[in-house]
């Protein structure tokens, strides 16, 4: 598989040469391959949101460098502006940065920067706000009517409508309730599907990046802890548990249930997965 985006050596201090510096980053090497659906977990103040921010060229490293499509984004004669379309970022509580008139207006902003024509500008917001839910009805309100959930994908609308080659979105389900979460989880997998592109989700959750993504960076102190598919990482249970993250409570059940012999599948995140599991040991098949 093909790297579009890759860092090497990668590291960054916040304040550096003050009495406050703080080093967010240390020689981080990664890579994301082109169309996977990527994860990156870790605690509260592991360094995520500072990494990201390095991809799409909004922090530049202190040292190593950042690859986008093999070049090195910050190489002279590198158009930072065009990297910041290609690599489309949601921050966390990206509500809080609507500010035009209308919903359509501020899904527009990206692709309007971009310098499309307003036919293709329009074609845009409207497939972006289909992705996301977001009903024509929405379209002509202002951002203020919305309800948080709506305002929230308004703003991820807002990025898709960049049509981005990788999208990046910051803890994107924080403050949601599980409604509104596992909606739009369900989002972000269908946009990766119908698209094909690269998307990383960043989250603290362990629940809900297992049953996202098809691979998961774990990071813990401004490092790389370990990198795996869901169930590579999960089975270093211990491993995550001394750095504070938990393997899911089912999957920990299940693990054990394995260990003392039953034929099952280890690999189970979710209450769905769990009564497959049950089921097929019962020779029930899978549920509807
Ligand atoms: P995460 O997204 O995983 O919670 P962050 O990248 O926000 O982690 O933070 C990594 C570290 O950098 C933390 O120790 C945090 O306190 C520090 N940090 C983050 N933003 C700033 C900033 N603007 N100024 C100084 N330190 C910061
Ligand atoms: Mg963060």
């Amino acid at each position: 598989m093909q790297a579009i985006i890759k860092t090497e050596g990668l590291s960054y201090i916040y304040g550096k040469g003050t009495p406050f510096e703080s080093r967010a980053l240390n020689n981080v090497d990664f890579e994301a391959y082109e169309g996977e659906l990527l994860g990156i977990i870790g605690h509260t103040g592991s360094g995520k949101s500072t990494f990201i921010q390095h991809l799409n060229g909004l922090l530049k490293p202190t040292k190593g460098r950042v690859l986008l499509s093999g070049r090195d984004i910050w190489a002279d004669g590198s158009d930072i502006r065009q990297v910041r379309f290609k690599v489309g970022l949601v921050f966390q509580y990206p509500e809080y940065q609507l500010f035009e008139e209308t919903v359509f207006k501020d899904i527009a902003f990206g692709p309007k920067n971009m310098g499309l024509n307003e036919n293709e500008i329009r074609a845009r917001v409207l497939e972006a706000a289909d992705f996301v839910g977001l009903g024509k009805d929405i379209l002509d309100k202002s951002p203020f009517e919305l309800s948080g959930g709506q305002k929230r994908r308004a703003a991820i609308a807002g990025v898709i409508a960049m049509q981005p080659d990788v999208f990046i979105l910051d803890e994107p389900t924080a403050g949601l309730d599980p409604a509104g979460r596992d909606a739009l989880l369900a989002n972000i997998r269908e946009y990766h599907r119908a698209k094909n592109s690269t998307v990383i989700l960043v989250t603290h959750s362990m629940e809900e990046i297992a049953r996202t993504v098809d691979r998961i960076v774990v990071m813990n102190q401004a490092g790389i802890l370990m990198t795996g598919t869901p169930h590579e990482v999960f089975s270093s249970a211990p491993q995550l548990e001394a750095v504070g993250l938990s393997v899911p409570q089912i999957t920990k059940v299940f693990m054990r249930l394995k260990s003392m012999g039953l034929p099952i599948n280890a690999s189970v995140y979710t209450t769905e997965q769990a009564v497959d599991a049950v089921l097929s040991l019962t020779g029930g098949g899978t549920h509807a």
